[in-house]
């Protein structure tokens, strides 16, 4: 949370400025609002929790600091991006320090992987697991950095407002074999089944079932060996009170607990938002960083949409929920990796559970995340500070979660110190829960979803809500639930596509 003491004295903002009212703080809104405010726009940023960050909002209780959500911070330039937007440079306000290996994969054989940027020890461990795909490794990552080029660099931050930009694409989306999976592709390459899970989970990272999610998600491979894996110092909520305060410096103003209820429309065109206190804004654009199911669904009437209608919104397809739990423990476990990545005994069919049956399995597999490894300032001395997420199925499974939360819990706690943490239960000094509810009901995630519609092609780039609305003008969308999709990079990019769609101030007419 931003201290009040460090904020800058705003300039005065100039009333005759055009005004943009962006609705959230995650980091899609944030890095929204710092673009806005660099063309010239008067930006209120309108948050409905108590603190900036969204699914990056940060708990802090009994000594520990727990960051909520992101944790792997990739593609830092993105950020580096926004400061510079501001006159400054990213570490004048955070520290972002690279995490070797990336992420630690531990099989359900207590067999691990390490994988990191580091090329040889990567090759050595795949001969350990099968020498005839070490000559795969390269022919896989030049695969995944054609894709990053085509996927990432020319169409993440390009507007799909029309379904020509689509067919334009299509060409170079056939050559790269897009409409594979992710686990398709990568079984093109690799034969062993381990080294095709080390390869192919990046979709869950942000949502998607390796077996249905297109495979230009292949590109996060590249991302993170071409830019590394980085931690903010501090906690991932350093990003965000950073982002926060390039808006109070730009003379912009960022207000909490505001929970926008509507967005007015008057001639097809957004007019400003009205808040649950009754309170109307006016606004001569309105960005929603709200879940965009949410947006279309409960903040517009029914009546000014013919593209998100109800229906649509309904029979879309939501990504996977999660169950997450956050525990401080009075020990340190030096030798638990920053990142973890416990799989259980099924993969396919886990996912298939998760995403299709709506089930929510016993043989789960976890990230654990131990920022402690880096940062010991996150805990209490001597102690050290977790979370474990399991990945489950969205609010559509019927899961009575308040009823269930605990007996999961030390389902996962049991799992959890009978492998990697020992002792477990009898350590843990702080804790607390976050559950698909918690995505439906606190962020306002449609069925509860984490990371808003799932990553397949048909709900990709045009086929994804436009960040220009298509049914209301002068509203624009960022975040998870619009193009390109959810991830740090995915929503930060989803900002930058702003700047193609938006305006400069001045060649507005004010309203
Ligand atoms: C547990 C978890 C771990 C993750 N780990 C990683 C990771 O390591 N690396 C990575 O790159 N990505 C990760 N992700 C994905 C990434 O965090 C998200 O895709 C991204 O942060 C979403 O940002 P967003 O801009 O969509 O906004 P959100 O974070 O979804 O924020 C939207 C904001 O809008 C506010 N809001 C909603 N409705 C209203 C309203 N009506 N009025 C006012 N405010 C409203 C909400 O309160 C919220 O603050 C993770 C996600 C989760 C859930």
């Amino acid at each position: 949370m931003l201290d009040p003491g460090s904020r800058p004295t705003p300039p005065m903002r100039n009333d005759h400025q055009p005004h943009a009212v962006v609705i959230g703080s995650g980091f899609g809104g944030l890095a929204a609002a710092v673009r806005l405010g660099a063309k010239g726009y008067r930006v209120t940023v309108l948050e409905k929790l108590d603190a900036p960050g969204g699914r990056a909002y940060v708990f802090k209780q009994d000594g520990f600091t727990f960051d909520a959500g992101p944790t792997i911070v990739t593609a830092p330039y993105l950020f580096e991006e926004l400061w510079k937007l501001c006159g400054k440079k990213l570490s004048d306000d955070v520290t972002l320090k690279p995490i070797s290996p990336f992420y630690r994969i531990r099989f359900n054989d207590g067999t691990c992987f390490d994988y990191s940027d580091d090329k040889a020890d990567v090759l050595r461990q795949i001969a350990q697991l099968c020498p005839d795909d070490v000559p795969a490794y390269d022919r896989f990552m030049k695969a995944s950095e054609a894709i990053f080029k085509v996927g990432f660099e020319q169409l993440g931050d390009m507007p799909f407002n029309n379904f020509t930009d689509m067919v334009k694409i299509a060409p170079d989306m056939i050559k790269l074999e897009s409409y594979r999976s992710v686990y398709g592709l990568v079984s093109k390459y690799f034969r062993d089944p381990k080294l095709r899970v080390v390869f192919s989970f990046h979709p869950l990272l942000v949502g998607g079932n390796p077996f249905n999610a297109t495979s230009v998600y292949c590109l996060i491979t590249f991302l993170e060996k071409h830019w590394g894996v980085h931690f903010a110092m501090g906690g991932t909520g350093k990003l965000a009170e950073g982002l926060v305060k390039l808006i109070l410096g730009q003379g912009n103003i960022v207000r909490y607990n505001q929970d926008v209820r509507e967005i007015m429309v008057e001639n097809g065109a957004a007019t400003g938002v009205r808040l649950a206190s009754g309170e109307v804004l006016a606004a001569d654009i309105v960005v929603s960083n709200a879940d965009s199911a949410w947006t279309y669904r409960y903040l517009l009437p029914a009546a000014v949409r013919s593209r998100w209608t109800d229906r649509k919104i309904e029979k879309a397809r939501y990504s996977m929920s999660l169950f997450l739990w956050y525990f401080g423990t009075k020990k340190q476990y030096p030798d638990v990796k920053h990142h973890t990545i416990m799989l259980g005994p099924r993969y396919k069919e886990l996912v298939t559970d998760i995403f299709k049956r709506k089930i929510c399995a016993d043989d789960f597999s976890l990230y654990l995340h131990r920022p402690t490894a880096t940062d010991p300032s996150l805990a209490p001395e001597g102690c050290d500070t977790f979370y474990v997420l399991s990945p489950v199925p969205h609010m559509d499974s019927g899961i009575n979660w308040p009823a269930k939360a605990e007996s999961y819990r030390k389902l996962i706690a049991k799992e959890l110190g009978a492998t990697i943490l020992p002792d477990l239960e009898n350590q843990v000094v702080s804790s607390r829960m976050l559950t698909p509810q918690d995505f439906q009901d606190r962020l306002s995630s449609f069925r509860g979803a984490a990371f808003g519609l799932e990553p397949i092609l048909t709900q990709s780039a045009w086929f994804r809500p436009h960040n220009k609305s298509e049914d209301i003008d002068r509203l624009y969308l960022v975040g998870a639930g619009t193009h390109p999709g959810a991830g740090l990079p995915g929503v930060l990019s989803s900002a930058r596509v702003l700047d193609a769609l938006i305006p400069d101030a001045h060649t507005l007419v004010k309203s």
